[in-house]
């Protein structure tokens, strides 16, 4: 059942215009083949083409790495490691382009500036006209010892979504009787339903640390939107009732969550991450 937000329990005319579809994919473990919908488990990638490498911001100390180690991974190129994997199939409602039919995610788990967290990297791609698969990817030199991935097959659950409060513009808040109370931002408002953490497509960003900014699409000035979310756990889902756990992630010590913000004109714009 989706909680609806309301103004100090007064209905909110116009709440549902924010509502957003999201399908959290509920991770298990699992042994899933490169021809599967998955995280952590083995990706669909061609034997002729250059396996993707870590293209920055630089890696940072991070928690657990040696100075040997930092000192490594800053001087050699770090090969990235199959994340997720997303087949049209499976997940229609992601926006593959034209001609493509399997997204996947690929994350380099090391500590890096300005991200502060791992780094992440997306391939759109024809999973047909892969005919010869690469059996052993390259495995980086080092990574970081909190951050952890194993295989996880997905039990997708479609749902909706309303965003916290910190998304609305100013013109809508002002109109409503909680956000006139002096110092509402300092939390949780009581009327307002928070936003549980989970392994998604779409829905909306579980701001924790920090507050919505710099969606603006550099390649074309579009507000790029949460595309997918990692999470490191999962809150028991509204939606199924599927209990809290693990999700076969540890993104962060933290138990912090990835969130990727894509181009709506373009995913393969230059995607924005915000480790909240
Ligand atoms: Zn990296
Ligand atoms: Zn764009």
């Amino acid at each position: 059942m989706i909680i609806k937000p309301t103004d100090n329990g007064r209905e909110i005319p116009w709440i549902d215009d924010w509502l957003r579809p999201v399908v959290r994919l509920h991770p298990s473990p699992g042994t899933p083949a490169r021809t599967d919908s998955h995280s952590g488990g083995p990706m669909l990638w061609p034997s002729d083409e250059p396996w993707p490498h870590c293209e920055g911001p630089a890696h940072a100390d991070g928690y657990e790495l040696t100075d040997e180690q930092v000192e490594l991974v800053r001087s050699v190129s770090t090969p990235l490691i199959g994340g997720m994997q997303l087949y049209r199939r499976d997940f229609p409602e992601l926006p593959f382009p034209d001609g493509t039919d399997l997204l996947q995610v690929f994350l380099c788990l090391l500590e890096h500036e300005d991200i502060w967290g791992p780094n992440v990297h997306l391939v759109w791609r024809a999973a047909g006209e892969v005919t010869d698969p690469l059996a052993e990817p390259p495995v980086p030199a080092a990574v970081e010892p909190v951050y952890g991935i194993r295989p996880c097959v997905f039990s997708p659950c479609r749902s909706h979504e309303y965003p916290m409060y910190y998304e609305l513009p100013n013109e809508l808040l002002d109109g409503l009787e909680f956000a006139s109370a002096p110092d509402f931002r300092g939390g949780g408002v009581e009327c307002w339903p928070g936003l549980g953490d989970s392994t998604k497509i779409g829905g909306w960003t579980r701001w924790y640390r920090g507050m919505p900014g710099g969606e603006e699409c550099p390649d074309c000035g579009a507000t790029r939107v949460q595309l997918l979310a990692l999470a490191s756990s999962e809150d028991e889902c509204a939606e199924c009732g599927r209990p809290e756990g693990g999700a076969g992630w540890t993104l962060d010590g933290r138990d912090d969550t990835v969130n990727v913000f894509a181009c709506p004109e373009d995913p393969r714009h230059t995607p924005r991450l915000d480790v909240q």
